[in-house]
C-alpha cells in the first residue's frame, strides 16, 4: 500500500468512498511512511495513534452502513503542536509545555474529525511559533526533505515537512507572520494564510492573537481548499471570529477565470534582499498569469518596508502578555529548585523558555512599559494602520498581488541563529498581509539552480479566499511543476 502516499487528498477521499481501500489501510500507509522518513525528516513530536485508528474504524463503520461521506473523509492530516487535540500533548514546541495535556480540543480540528478526517500526529515547530526554521524547537531539529542539510522554514516546519515527505497529503499549521507561507516555499508545498477571523483561534495557544491565523498546507490547491473549506466558519468561542457565511470553495476554485483580472506585482518586494534566481522565477511566473489572459502591473505599497520593525513590536507586545500565564502554577513545567512563591516564577520561566521566547518577552514588555508605550507600541499600530492603508489603496486598482513568499530558497542549519535579524528578515514578505488581516498563499513555481523549491505568493482583499484560490489553482494547473520530493 505504498503507493498510496503519493495520493492527494482528494484521490485519497475517492478510494475510501470508492470502497477501494479502507480507513485503516490509509492510516496504516501513513504510519509506515512515518516510520521510513522520520528518522532523517523528524517532522512530528508525537503521533496520535490510538485517536487515527479509533477514527478510521469509526468510518470503516460507517462505510459498511451505507451512511454518506464528505469528500475530507479518510484524510490523514498532522497538527502543529500549537493546536489542541483533546487529551494529547500540545507542547508549542516548548520544554515548558512539554508534558502538558490539552483538556480540550480546538474548534478547527473538532471540524475537521466531525467531517471525517484522520488525526495522525502532532508536528514539530519553533518555541511558541517563534522562528522561521523550525530550529528553535526545544525537542528536534525537523530537515527539509529536498535537502537535509536545510531547514524546512518556520515556525510550521514540522507540518510543512510532512506534507513535503508524504507522511501526510495534508497538514495545519500557523500563520502570524509567515509561518505556514514560508515553510510552504522553502517544502516546495503550498500553504495557505486565510483572512484573519475566518478561522476560528479557539484551542490555538496563542502567540500574537491580533496577527495568529490557522492555515493548511497541501501538495497541490485543491487540497489545500478543501482543508480551508472544513475549518472556516464562525465560531462564538472566539471572539475575532468573523460572522460571515463560508462559500462553496471547493466548486468556486475551478470555474475562477484569469481572464481579464489585473494582478499587482509589489515592487518593494522585488527590489533589494531578494535572491536574482528568485526574481527570475517571479518573472516567469508573471508570463504564465499573463497567458492565463491576466494584466499585470508594477504596483507600488510605499509602507510595506515598515512592516518587519511595526511586526517586532506588535508581535512581541502581544506575546509578552500571552505568555505570562506560563508561570509554572497552572499548567506546565515548574522548576524544582524554588521553596518560594517568587523564585519559583522566575526560576520556571528562566528553565523553561528558550533564548529566542525569551528574548521577545524582553522585547515586548520593554515595548509595553510605561514611557515607551507611545513611542513604540502605539506608534507601531498607526504604522500598521498605514500597510493596510496601502493594500486597500491598491486593491482599487488590482484584483490580487504577487510577490516572492520569501527572499530566500532554504538556508543551510545555523546560518541565521547568530544574528536574529536576518533570521527576522525572512519573514519580509510575508509579515506585511499578517498586518492587514488579508489572505495570502504561497505557491510553488519553480526551482534555484540547488534545486530548493520557490514560492510565489498571492494576497487577495479580505475575505476574497475563492479569488486566491482559483487564481492559484489557474497558476499551478499552468505552471505544471513537478513538486514531488524524492531526494531522501
Ligand atoms: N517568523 C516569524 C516570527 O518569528 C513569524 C512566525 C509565525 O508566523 N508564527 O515571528
Amino acid at each position: 500500500m505504498t503507493s498510496l502516499i503519493d495520493k492527494t487528498a482528494k484521490e485519497i477521499n475517492k478510494l475510501l468512498l470508492n470502497k477501494e481501500i479502507s480507513a485503516k489501510e490509509i492510516v496504516d500507509a501513513c504510519y509506515k511512511q512515518i516510520e521510513i522518513v522520520e528518522p532523517k525528516i523528524q517532522a512530528l513530536n508525537s503521533s496520535t495513534t490510538n485517536l487515527a485508528y479509533k477514527q478510521a474504524e469509526e468510518l470503516d463503520a460507517k462505510i459498511k452502513k451505507g451512511e454518506k461521506l464528505s469528500p475530507i473523509a479518510g484524510v490523514p492530516i498532522v497538527v502543529k503542536d500549537v493546536i489542541c487535540i483533546k487529551s494529547y500533548p500540545a507542547t508549542c514546541g516548548s520544554k515548558i509545555l512539554e508534558n502538558f495535556i490539552a483538556p480540550y480540543e480546538a474548534t478547527s480540528t473538532n471540524k475537521l474529525w466531525e467531517a471525517g478526517a484522520i488525526c495522525i500526529g502532532k508536528s514539530n515547530m519553533d518555541e511558541f511559533a517563534m522562528g522561521s526554521s523550525t530550529e528553535n524547537s526545544a525537542f528536534k531539529k525537523t530537515k527539509n526533505p529536498w535537502n537535509l542539510n536545510t531547514v524546512p522554514g518556520g515556525s510550521s516546519g514540522g507540518s510543512a515537512a510532512a506534507v513535503a515527505s508524504r507522511e501526510v497529503p495534508v497538514s495545519l499549521g500557523t500563520d502570524t507572520g509567515g509561518s505556514v507561507r514560508q515553510p510552504a516555499s522553502f517544502c516546495g508545498v503550498v500553504g495557505l494564510k486565510p483572512t484573519y477571523g475566518r478561522v476560528s483561534r479557539f484551542g490555538l495557544i496563542a502567540f500574537a492573537s491580533s496577527l495568529d491565523q490557522i492555515g493548511p498546507f497541501a501538495r497541490n490547491v485543491y487540497d489545500a481548499t478543501l482543508v480551508l473549506q472544513y475549518i472556516s466558519g464562525y465560531d462564538s468561542k472566539d471572539s475575532t471570529s468573523l460572522n460571515v457565511e463560508v462559500p462553496n470553495y471547493i466548486n468556486k476554485i475551478t470555474t475562477t477565470s484569469l481572464k481579464g483580472k489585473k494582478i499587482g506585482l509589489i515592487k518593494e518586494l522585488m527590489e533589494s534582499g531578494i535572491d536574482s534566481e528568485i526574481k527570475k522565477s517571479i518573472e516567469s511566473s508573471v508570463k504564465i498569469f499573463k497567458d492565463l489572459g491576466a494584466e499585470v502591473v508594477e504596483i507600488s505599497l510605499p509602507n510595506v518596508k515598515y512592516s518587519v520593525p511595526v511586526y517586532y513590536i506588535i508581535a512581541t507586545a502581544e506575546a509578552s502578555s500571552n505568555l505570562a500565564r506560563y508561570d509554572g502554577v497552572k499548567y506546565g513545567y515548574r522548576t524544582a529548585g524554588a521553596k518560594e512563591l517568587l523564585p519559583m516564577y522566575t526560576k520556571t520561566r528562566q528553565e523553561g523558555f528558550g533564548p529566542e521566547v525569551k528574548r521577545r518577552i524582553m522585547l515586548g514588555t520593554y515595548a509595553l512599559s510605561s514611557g515607551y508605550y507611545d513611542a513604540y507600541y502605539k506608534k507601531a499600530q498607526q504604522v500598521r494602520k498605514l500597510v493596510a492603508q496601502d493594500f486597500l489603496n491598491s486593491f482599487e486598482k488590482v484584483d490580487l498581488l504577487i510577490s516572492p513568499t520569501c527572499p530566500t530558497t532554504a538556508f543551510k542549519f545555523g546560518s541565521k541563529t547568530e544574528d536574529p535579524l536576518s533570521m527576522y528578515i525572512s519573514d519580509i514578505a510575508t509579515i506585511p498581509a499578517n498586518l492587514a488581516g488579508l489572505p495570502a498563499i504561497s505557491v510553488p513555481c519553480g526551482f534555484d539552480s540547488k534545486k530548493l523549491p520557490i514560492g510565489l505568493q498571492i494576497i487577495a482583499p479580505s475575505l476574497s479566499e475563492e479569488l486566491l484560490l482559483g487564481a492559484a489553482y489557474g497558476f499551478e494547473s499552468a505552471c505544471k511543476l513537478d513538486i514531488t520530493c524524492r531526494s531522501f
